[in-house]
């Protein structure tokens, strides 16, 4: 028996700078509320090319905001992927909306725009078009961006992309995050996300409106701008809470590993890219689909995802999870879809509608994908998968 591994699916790369500039925040005068939060959000915006960031404590948060900066509330639909983490999907349901969701492509996994144009259709003649539509970069890899927006024309839908897994991806030769076909877009920071600030996310967008609007949803709903109170200012102290509000404020801690992490993000991306172009050379004798990519994007590469054939769908997908965990290799599967979920099961969701997504649920398996991976790791994984499947 070999000496079992420790090999997770995906971990944060620290280094002495990212510790430094943490440490250089807390020896300073402001933990929250102070310099480094505005940093990042220039940062990432000025990265991405998008005019206006907003830097919250999750990308949770971020999506909430996203969806109340819309308008979303009681009545309204909104649509997103059933391949995505349950973040994507609850968003709707704390403003009181309804979900639904459009079934994926069978390659990419990501949102299908064919799917959707054959529901909207139908939702058209039922006279229930969502509000909102949050397409979700699956693994990194941009969905069919253009194609989706096209159809947020006809039928009159706002767009959310959910890019968690997606920043430093580029779509037409553009990074994801520009917003050009897309409303908002949305970024995550826990740790296994391609950078991190511990916990953290950021809502872009280039509309002034909804930058303004989801600034003072994330604190509170409390203004100091007398443009925009309803009373002249009592005196030097006065604020007003205009709106209902959250504290979803980033503090300034983990804004600063946020700045630092971003000027290792190329290089990250690079790694992660490598990675991966091993990984599909290493895997091509094997029984095994390798992801899927499209030659107009490229992809951030957050998740290295193998499917199995279909025969090999049922038993000998759960068998092989359980062997690779076994010898320490940290694989997992992104994503149990969200309308099999006990509490989406409550709202009435009927797996059938959803063919690939179940495909997708029955064959895939995440293997190790992170910057600091190393040649060494990747060879124990593949001799692994080698071993398994007896090859
Ligand atoms: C991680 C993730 C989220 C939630 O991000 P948090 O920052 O942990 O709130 C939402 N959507 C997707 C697709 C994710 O992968």
């Amino acid at each position: 028996m070999n000496a079992r591994l420790n090999i997770p699916y995906g971990r944060q790369t620290i280094s002495d700078e990212d510790i430094a500039a943490v440490v250089d925040v807390l020896r300073s005068d402001w933990l929250t509320q102070g310099p480094a939060v505005p940093s990042f959000e220039q940062a990432v915006a000025s990265y991405c090319g998008a005019s206006h960031a907003v830097a919250v404590n999750s990308a949770t948060s971020a999506l909430h905001i996203a969806c109340l900066a819309l308008g979303v509330g009681p009545g309204d639909s909104v649509w997103t992927s059933p391949i995505t983490f349950v973040a994507t999907a609850n968003c709707a349901r704390y403003c009181g909306a309804d979900v639904d969701f459009v079934d994926v492509e069978p390659d990419t996994a990501n949102l299908c725009a064919t799917r959707l144009a054959e529901k909207l259709e139908r939702a058209r003649q039922a006279g229930r078009l969502p509000k909102v539509v949050i397409p979700v970069h699956f693994a990194g890899l941009p969905c069919d961006m253009q194609a989706i927006h096209a159809l947020s024309r006809e039928y009159g839908f706002r767009i959310i992309e959910d890019a968690s897994h997606a920043i430093g991806a580029r779509y037409h030769g553009e990074p994801t995050g520009n917003c050009r076909y897309s409303d908002i877009t949305v970024f995550s920071f826990h740790p296994v996300k391609i950078i991190t600030s511990g916990e953290g996310g950021m809502a872009l967008t280039n509309d002034p409106a909804l930058a303004a609007r989801m600034e003072l949803l994330r604190s509170h709903g409390v203004t100091r701008d007398p443009g925009l109170m309803e009373s002249k200012p009592h005196g030097p102290w006065y604020y007003e809470q205009i709106e209902l509000g959250f504290n979803y404020r980033m503090t300034d801690i983990h804004a600063a590993l946020g700045v630092s992490q971003m000027r290792h993000l190329d290089d990250f991306i690079l790694h992660r890219d490598e990675v991966a172009a091993r990984y599909h050379r290493l895997l091509k004798f094997l029984p095994l689909l390798r992801p899927a990519s499209r030659p107009d994007r490229s992809s951030a590469h957050h998740l290295y995802v193998i499917r199995m054939p279909d025969a090999l769908a049922g038993e000998r997908h759960s068998q092989l999870f359980d062997g690779l965990r076994h010898r320490g290799i940290g694989v997992n599967l992104h994503y149990i879809p969200v309308y099999r979920q006990p509490y989406y099961q409550r709202l009435g969701f009927d797996a059938k509608d959803f063919p690939q997504s179940e495909r997708h649920y029955a064959v895939s398996i995440s293997l190790p994908m992170y910057a600091g991976l190393s040649a060494l790791q990747q060879d124990q994984v593949v001799n692994a998968l080698h071993e398994e499947l007896g090859s």
